[in-house]
């Protein structure tokens, strides 16, 4: 065994495997010579290989010492016996007498009763088990640390093996290895359409090929002058006030694991075992992974993605590779693998190359989401541990409408997806042909059809969509965007490329932060009810400052042409008139310092909080115009969180309540003559659209792949129909539930396209 002596026999083992993988033999040869290597330099009689299957068998892949016969044939489960034991703990386990523990379990075809002694390691790779390496001894014997240290170093090789895929060809007739298996997940869907291609990490893990150290001393110093300049990094950000594209709660974290005694004592003691640095953090982090992974506590589990973020940055820092995927370097066919990303980051990749998105620890709401939506990069998000499951280049399917997502998929699969993205082409073809055609009904209703917009990218969404105004121009995305807040030049800069590009009417809101838009260089208060509390207007009047600013770039864009500016999250009248008097002071402002005024300038007010529902009379004495903001009116109907999965059945946009409070809205404007929007994500669903039109809507805000589906609807719909059954439907009083399945039962009589 080896000894200290016998240091150079791990290295020169290493050095041997290293040599067996690369040979041009099969699979099964290249196996059983490493079993042979591994059992001759450890001194053991038995070296055996398990590999975990997609059905969560273990299946012997290769042994030296056990009988041949049992290779491919003795499969256990998973949690059967000491191999099974291994796998499911994803610890090591080392016994003197194998068969007087009581997971135990005799395997008569092996022969291995005469084995005594016996020592398995979990193969992992990304915290997950792939497989089991075991050896054994006749005689009853104690592995040392160093044995068990030796064998989990081999088993970061076999890991690399049995990921590569390369076992899939030998495993039993119509199994599947685990690491290949194909995988359905599931996520929250964020921006629509399929896409099919290979996985690229946006943050791609460091594998890590030398394992085993020349020089431990020198290993250590290099450790350590990664550690340092890591934590330097992890300051300097921190300290550049905003600079950062992640938050300052990870960055916080970051700097305490980064300074945690435990984990610096593991890695030195790893590095100290003769591997090298990175051999260590990979190590040290595929133990922490197994363990936390098991934990069900949700906190300690938040953790772990900090600690993972953490080694992988200690890794990139010893490689001196970059932390992200290199933008230029992708592709034909793209799918984009985040744990999480900023917007910015997602901007950097070429569009055209792209073909998904999928995001661990991002959903709809995220910044990032709302950039791939303009984009038109079909996306999921919420998608648990993908990160994890994955290899780089991995072949990948993303179905942005459905929140799915194919890993390694099977060719019916495949198949399938390829089907649905053919027919999904044809309807955008179709969607196309109508680009120019009004959104008329078949009763000769006129409805309005806009887009919403943040960012100068979503404007060359304008001609294909069709459209011609911008009903919703969110300006807290170039907020967001941005590491500091935007100076008047650059507001300005933004809103005068916007007035020039869009030929119709812009409807600009003022900024609609707080709540969950959180600007990462504006301190922040610790709120039990963010969406309740201090946000978008509110924080524009208690900060006038801010708010004065942006209206003074938004005025001085609009010089000599028609401006429209809408407020978010009025809830009081008064609010109204406060934020139109600053209006007022600012356009006085700049007429004394000879500016030229917009040609016309028209104020309105977002319908978000219910309360407005009862003001409507003043309101509409006031403003120019009304858009009802459905997303958070609806959130604040029916106190269901818009972006919370487990209410969204009670965030009901066709529910009888939702219905009433929407149909007063038009109702009372029409008496005052103003006109009124919607641009809520509603108005952007075909069987919403057309009862919005039933209650009286004529002009909808959506994003831009929503206006093709809403006019094809609209062009085949009768309103006076809708208008009537409707009507029917909410005076009958039959809305004890939601009536969806009514009206698209009512929409599929009549032959409408949903
Ligand atoms: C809304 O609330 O419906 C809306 C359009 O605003 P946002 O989605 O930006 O909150
Ligand atoms: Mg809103």
């Amino acid at each position: 065994m080896p000894t200290r002596s016998a240091l150079g026999g791990p290295r020169l083992l290493l050095r041997r495997l290293r040599e067996a993988m690369a040979e041009p033999v099969n699979a099964q040869a290249r196996l059983d010579r490493i079993v042979v290597l591994i059992a001759a330099n450890m001194v053991a009689e038995v070296c055996s290989v398990y590999v975990l299957r997609a059905d969560q068998r273990l299946e012997l892949f290769a042994t030296e010492g056990l009988k041949r016969e049992a290779v491919h044939l003795t499969t256990m489960r998973s949690d059967e016996g000491l191999v099974g034991l291994i796998s499911t703990t994803a610890e090591p386990l080392a016994l003197t007498d194998a068969q007087a523990h009581p997971a135990f379990s005799y395997r008569p075809e092996t022969g291995e009763e005469i084995y005594h002694s016996f020592l398995g390691v979990p193969v992992l790779r990304g915290g997950n088990t792939l497989g089991v390496l075991v050896v054994q001894n006749k005689v009853k014997r104690a592995y040392s640390e160093e044995e068990i240290e030796v064998l989990e170093t081999i088993a970061m090789l076999m890991a690399e093996m049995i990921a590569s895929g390369e076992l899939q060809a030998i495993v039993r007739p119509g199994a599947e290895i685990a690491a290949r298996q194909h995988l359905a997940l599931t996520g929250t869907p964020v921006a629509d359409g399929v896409g099919l291609g290979h996985a690229v990490m946006h943050e791609p893990r460091v594998i890590v090929t030398q394992i085993v150290a020349e020089d431990t001393h020198h290993e250590l110093e290099r450790l350590e002058a990664a550690l340092t300049a890591m934590r330097a990094n992890i300051d300097q950000i921190l300290d550049a006030d905003g600079s950062a594209g992640e938050s300052r709660e990870v960055l916080e974290a970051f700097r305490v694991f980064a300074n945690d005694r435990g984990w610096l004592r593991r890695l030195r003691e790893a590095v100290s075992t003769g591997i090298t640095a990175e051999a260590a953090v990979e190590r040290v982090q595929n133990d922490a992974r197994a363990r936390l992974q098991r934990q069900t506590d949700p906190y300690l589990r938040e953790r772990l993605h900090d600690l993972d973020d953490l080694a992988n940055r200690l890794l990139h820092q010893l490689t001196g590779q970059s932390l992200i995927a290199a933008p230029e370097s992708l592709p034909d066919n793209a799918i984009l693998v985040a744990r999480s990303m900023g917007p910015a980051a997602l901007l950097e990749y070429d569009r055209k190359k792209l073909r998904g998105l999928v995001l661990e620890d991002a959903g709809g709401s995220s910044h990032v989401a709302i950039v791939a939506r303009a984009l038109g990069i079909p996306t999921v998000g919420d998608v648990e541990n993908v990160t994890n499951l994955l290899e780089q280049g991995d072949a990948i399917i993303v179905d942005g409408t459905t929140g799915e997502v194919q890993i390694r998929p099977q060719p019916n699969v495949e198949a399938a997806y390829r089907e649905k993205a053919r027919l999904r082409a044809r309807r955008q073809e179709q969607y196309h042909r109508l680009r120019d055609v009004r959104a008329v009904t078949r009763d000769g209703v006129d409805i309005n059809l806009m887009m919403n917009a943040g960012l100068l990218v979503d404007l060359q969404n304008l001609p294909e969509a069709g459209v011609k105004s911008i009903g919703l121009f969110r300006t807290e995305l170039q907020f967001m965007l941005a590491s500091r807040f935007p100076k008047v030049e650059q507001q300005f800069q933004l809103y005068k490329q916007v007035l020039e590009a869009v030929p119709g009417d812009v409807t600009f809101r003022t900024l609609d932060i707080g709540g969950d838009k959180i600007l990462p260089y504006m301190r922040t208060y610790e709120e039990e009810n963010p969406a309740l509390g201090w946000r978008a207007l509110r924080i524009g009047l208690d900060r006038p400052g801010l708010l004065r600013m942006q209206l003074r770039s938004l005025l001085l864009a609009g010089a000599g042409r028609d401006l429209r500016i809408m407020f978010p999250m009025v809830t009081m009248v008064s609010e109204f008139d406060e934020a139109k008097a600053i209006v007022e002071r600012e356009v006085a402002h700049l007429k004394r310092h000879n500016h030229e005024p917009p040609k016309s300038l028209r104020l309105g007010v977002m319908i978000e909080v219910p309360a407005l529902l009862w003001q409507l009379d003043e309101l509409l004495e006031r403003v120019d115009f009304l858009s009802v903001g459905s997303n958070d009116l609806v959130q604040y109907l029916t106190a269901a969180d818009r972006d919370n999965r487990r209410v969204a059945n009670r965030f009901d946009t066709l529910s009888a309540p939702v219905l009433r409070a929407l149909a007063s809205v038009p109702k009372k404007a029409r008496a005052y003559g103003k006109p009124v929007t919607l641009c809520g994500e509603m108005g952007g669903r075909p069987l919403e659209a057309l009862t919005l039109i039933a209650l009286g809507y004529r002009g909808l805000s959506m994003s831009a792949t929503s206006v093709g589906p809403v006019k094809a609807a609209i062009l085949a719909a009768d309103a006076g129909d809708f208008t009537q059954y409707v009507e029917t439907l909410l005076e009958e009083r039959a809305g004890t539930a939601s009536l969806r399945e009514k009206l698209r039962a009512f929409a599929d009589a009549k032959g409408v396209p949903l």
